[in-house]
């Protein structure tokens, strides 16, 4: 049996467009998937640019956390920023050595910026 790939349509999960694919076998699933992947609209570029981020965000996190907890308190961050996009501007996840990482989606774009201030609260 041949494993040429033909060309078959598959439906966008966003937009619902058909899209020409070339996939091995008639999976729906498969199908869409792919012509997801080749569609331009919105919904299908930010899942697109979601999954780039992806690979990125997880080497910048396991870089730059030493604890599995703290990476898990960020990821959980993106994920309110990502789910609530454009909703919520940003998330500011304030960890108890004094660092301050804010997390914010610009032009599909995640942005994480982490600052640390020694500030010394007086009680007399
Ligand atoms: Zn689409």
């Amino acid at each position: 049996m041949s494993e040429a790939k033909e060309l078959k349509t598959g439906i966008c999960k966003y937009c619902g467009q058909v899209q020409n694919v070339t996939v091995l076998g008639d999976d729906p699933e498969l199908l869409n998937e792919a012509a997801t992947e080749a569609c331009t609209c919105e919904g299908a570029q930010k899942i697109k640019r979601k999954k780039a981020r992806e690979k990125k965000v997880s080497e910048f996190l396991s870089k730059n956390f030493d604890y599995p907890e703290d990476e898990q308190f960020i990821r959980d961050a993106i994920d309110v920023v990502e789910l609530w996009d454009g909703g919520i501007k940003a998330v500011t996840v304030e960890m108890d050595d004094g660092w301050k990482h804010k997390i914010t989606l610009k032009d599909l774009d995640l942005v994480i910026s982490s600052t640390k201030t020694d500030k010394k609260e007086l009680k007399p």
